[in-house]
């Protein structure tokens, strides 16, 4: 398998504007070796040891994400040097994000995590509980977070009409934030949507990031 070609391909069906993420979770350091030296810098990870692990083990110009679930504990291993927070899924993360950032001289950069699923297992907002934060004293208060956009996940279905009424849900919250909340800021900008499955729809539905692993790196055999 051409890993590198994988990557390629996907890269040419994307219209210009949509970034690509490979998520390179359970995959060895050797495979973004490989993708980083064709000229790849966005790589994503959903668990902070493997995020720590390869970003000591790989070149330093690399942009890393954090895509996975974060525990509030954890934040400080990874704000010296994530490049963007996919999953920031609570008042209270933020708050430690926030603070970390200011200890370590550096404003992080962040999405919010919308739930838009059916499954109740996916993490993330819902639309109000958003709101509320962003309407918030506290969050208006934070200097060293920047809010970029927001990521959500659609159901895992062969269904692609309810990926598609998912995604259609999330671009709409996108839209109305933006418009009400960030209407001076146009770096509130990020619409993170789709993975190997579901991108093509998420990008009809408006995505300008998608966070592709299986289909670049080959199937996980482990979570
Ligand atoms: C694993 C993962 C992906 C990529 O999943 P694939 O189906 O392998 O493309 C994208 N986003 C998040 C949050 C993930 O955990």
């Amino acid at each position: 398998m051409d890993i590198v070609q994988n990557l390629k391909n996907i890269k040419e069906s994307l219209p210009g504007q949509a970034a690509l993420v490979a998520i390179s979770k359970t995959k060895p350091s050797s495979m973004v070796q490989d993708l980083y030296n064709a000229g790849h810098l966005d790589f994503g990870e959903n668990k902070v040891q493997d995020l720590l692990d390869k970003q000591r083990e790989l070149p330093g110009k690399i942009r890393w994400h954090m895509v996975g679930h974060l525990q509030t504990n954890k934040v400080k291993y990874i704000s010296p040097f994530v490049y963007l927070i996919h999953s920031v899924d609570s008042l209270k993360l933020l708050r430690v994000i926030n603070k970390e950032g200011m200890k370590n001289s550096r404003v992080i950069s962040c999405l919010f995590q919308l739930h838009i699923a059916s499954e109740s297992s996916k993490f993330g907002l819902s639309e109000q509980e958003l709101i509320e934060i962003l309407e918030s004293d506290e969050f208006r208060g934070m200097e060293y977070v920047d809010i970029r956009g927001l990521m959500g996940m659609a159901t895992f279905t062969d269904d692609s009409e309810v990926v598609r009424r998912e995604f259609k849900n999330l671009r709409s919250i996108f839209e109305k934030a933006k418009s009400n909340f960030f209407a001076e800021k146009d770096n509130f900008s990020i619409l993170s949507m789709g993975m190997s499955d579901d991108f093509r729809i998420a990008i009809e539905e408006g995505s300008n990031m998608v966070r592709v692993g299986s289909l670049i790196f080959g199937q996980r055999y482990y979570p």
